[in-house]
Parts: structure tokens; sequence; C-alpha cells
């Protein structure tokens, strides 16, 4: 079947834990498409998240198609059953059209001896000098680093097959969009690895719209990237050169692009994106998510009064928890914890105290990073406080989608399409 659901060129992947900002998010994809950036929505949440909060993956559903008939929105807009895998996958079929399959634990597991000989066989392409437009020097492959490649990666393509073809069955091929994950492993893919793993998912036959390799430096959530940004700037622009060429080589979907799981807030990587993105004419898919709920708790406490006690009261509770809130994410925070306030500092704060330590602006040196990956990591209290939050956040949702729809729009829809104007 050649028809399928496709997925625009840009698209901005948006989590929202407690379904409360669906509107607010939308509200600065309109914005950005009234300046011509136009990003289609795409709401994201993983069965993870869905077992923490206590929700079902249908809710997000209802929750994107009330914003969208709330905000009038004409364009495409998708629900993403984000990282999901075969033993997940079943309650999101029904509401979700964006499936994130997630094969990274299959990585390094070796595929059978003879599955391994067969593909190399199959693509003696890879072998040797591969041109590729707009990469400098050709990579030159061994047969035994393609094996070496196929060993490390096909069991994981093979399973990509396997939860694909689940999906097409439940749904009707074509009637969704296709990602692969990979960022969620120790090591990053190198563009010679991603054309290898490409050429196996063309072998499986999905129709691969996105893929989310593992890149280098440190994705730490919801704060600035950590790495060498010009090492990130040529794995980037030979990624994209890698995709473009793929296409053409092994009949993958025109509308392959990369999807880069941000972990939120990577603003020192958007310009070298945003420039690659100009230079191959390429689309890409942004995904965040913990960056709304921590304009959920920006808002609150700008509102001040019981908004400001509530996210005092989560601080608290995160601090005394800091050890066991953080071991599920030793390898995406990076906390000193010397420079965590003590509860009781905190409590005195004031709303402006607040929200300059947890707002993500680089200018402002009240901010505090350290402050604000604990706050990241610690939705569960919020959840936790049930009714007592969701109320809040009702009560005070004007300053909360204020907060939400600026920081979607202002600090990543408008560098990584349009550009930030130099400072002065
Ligand atoms: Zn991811």
């Amino acid at each position: 079947m050649n028809e399928y659901l496709t997925l625009g060129k840009f698209s901005f992947g948006m989590g929202d834990r407690f379904g409360h900002q669906g509107r607010a998010q939308l509200a600065a994809c309109v914005k950005a498409t009234q300046l011509g950036a136009e990003f289609i929505p795409v709401w994201n949440k993983s069965n993870r998240e869905h077992t923490f909060i206590g929700t079902e993956p249908a809710s997000l559903r209802t929750e994107a198609d009330a914003a969208v008939q709330a905000l009038g929105w004409k364009k495409p807009y998708h629900v993403d059953a984000d990282h999901i895998r075969l033993e997940t996958v079943d309650r999101f079929i029904a509401p979700s059209d964006f499936f994130t399959i997630d094969v990274a634990d299959s990585i390094s597991k070796p595929a059978a001896a003879a599955d391994v000989k067969a593909f190399v066989d199959r693509h003696p392409e890879l072998i040797g000098k591969v041109s590729i437009p707009h990469i400098d020097r050709p990579f030159d492959i061994s047969c035994a680093e393609v094996e070496r490649v196929a060993n490390k990666f096909l069991l994981a393509v093979q399973d990509a097959g396997k939860i694909y073809r689940h999906i097409a069955k439940a749904k009707g091929a074509g009637n969704f969009i296709t990602e692969v994950s990979m960022d969620e492993t120790d090591s990053p893919q190198t563009p010679p690895e991603l054309l290898v793993i490409l050429a196996a998912l063309a072998d499986e036959k999905i129709p691969l719209q996105t893929i989310a390799p593992k890149f280098t430096g440190r994705f730490n959530k919801g704060v600035d990237y950590v790495g060498d940004v010009k090492q990130f700037e040529q794995e980037f622009n030979d990624d994209l050169a890698v995709i473009a060429f793929a296409i053409g080589k092994y009949g993958l979907p025109p509308t392959l692009k990369l999807s880069v799981h941000s972990g939120s807030d990577k603003f020192s990587i958007y310009e070298p994106m945003r420039k690659a993105l100009k230079k191959f004419d390429a689309g890409v898919h942004i995904k965040t998510a913990g960056t709304t709920w921590l304009e959920e708790l920006i808002g609150l406490a700008e509102a001040g009064g019981d908004g400001l006690e509530i996210a005092k009261e989560i601080y608290a509770y995160a601090i005394e928890h800091v050890d066991e809130f953080c071991a599920p994410y030793a390898s995406v925070i990076d906390i000193d914890k010397t420079k965590l306030p003590a509860a009781s500092v905190v409590n005195g704060w004031s709303s402006r105290q607040f929200t300059d330590a947890l707002r993500h602006d680089l200018k402002n040196p009240a901010f505090n990073p350290s402050f604000r990956q604990l706050l990241h990591v610690s939705f569960k209290v919020a959840a936790k406080l049930g009714s007592r939050y969701l109320d809040a956040l009702k009560k005070h949702e004007a300053v909360i989608a204020k907060n939400v729809t600026e920081n979607l729009f202002e600090r990543h829809m408008k560098p990584l399409l349009i550009g930030t104007p130099r400072n002065p």
C-alpha cells in the first residue's frame, strides 16, 4: 500500500502530563503558523507517564480533539503513542495515529547469525567507499564493520518490524505515522551507523517517517544541551545528508525526517539545527514533554497565594525525596545538590524569586538549573496531590496558559524556524 498518513514538514511534539494545557500548547502552533512557520502539533505521552499519572491513552486524544475544536485549528494534528513496545502498545492503538516504536532495549543484542549474513549479502552497496551528497569525505565501510553494525542493530530493527506489523494489522496500514526511536541508549549512533540502520528498516518495509537516533552530547531534562555544539552540528548535518540519500536509495517515504527527543529546552543547538534544516530544505520533528509541566509550576508560583503555596509544597516534598526521584533519571539529569536551596529558604520566597529560579531564562542570574531539573522529575508529587493540584490548574488557568504558550513559541518554535535576533 502506497498511501499512508503523512506528517507535515515541521512538527512539534508536546507533552502535557496533567492534560490541562492542550489549548495553550496549540496556541503556540497558531502563533508560529501566523508568522509563516507552520508547526503541525503532535501530542505525545508515554506509557510511563500514563502509569505515573494514572491516565489512559484515550484521554490524550480527547484533549487534542478539544483543543483543536476550541481554537478552530484546520490543519492536521496527531496523537503520539510515545516510546511504546509490543507489551505496551495495545491500549494506545485506537486513540493514537502516531506511534513511536522504542527498540532501544534490543540494541546490542545479537540477531540470528543467518539474518546478519543475509543482511550483509543483500547490501553490497554499503561496503567500501560510499559517497553521500553533502558529506565531504565518502564513508569507508568495511564488510566487518557492516557486520558489526548489523550485529548491534539488526535485532532492534526486526523488533521494530514486528511492532509495526502488529499496529498495522490492528489499525490498518496507512492510518498512522511511524517513528522508530533509538535514543534511550548509552552511546550515540554515528551517521554511517544510521545509514545501515535505515537500510535495515527499509528491508522491514516500515513506512518510516521519523527516526530518533541518540545524538552526541547530554540531553538533560528541561535544561540546555551539554556537549560540543560544533560536533553536534556536524553530526546533525551528516544525519540529514544520510536521510536524504537513504530515501532515494531504499525507497523510504519522502517525508522521512529526524525526530529530536530533546528532553526539552536544548536552546544552544536550535540555531545550528535551523541552519542545517535550511541548507538541506529538510523537515524535523521536535519532541518536548516536561517543559510544559514546569510552566504549570511557574504559572502557579506567579499567581501567588495558594498557587505559590502548592509550588512550594511540591518543592519541599521533592527535596526530601531527592535521591528517590532522581535515581530513574540518572543518565538524563545533572543536579548539583549543593545548589538546591533548603525547603525552609524556598518557603520564604516571593513569586518572583520562585519563578526566577525556575524559568529557563539563561540571561537571568537567579536561574537555577539544579532546582529546575529536580522539579522536572518531581511531577509525581503533583500527581499525588490529585484534585487539589488539578483545581489549582483550573483556578489559575489564565496565568499558566500565558506561560505555556510563550515558552513553546518564544523559546522553542521561534529559534527553530525563524531564528533569534542577535544580541546587540
Ligand atoms: Zn525519547
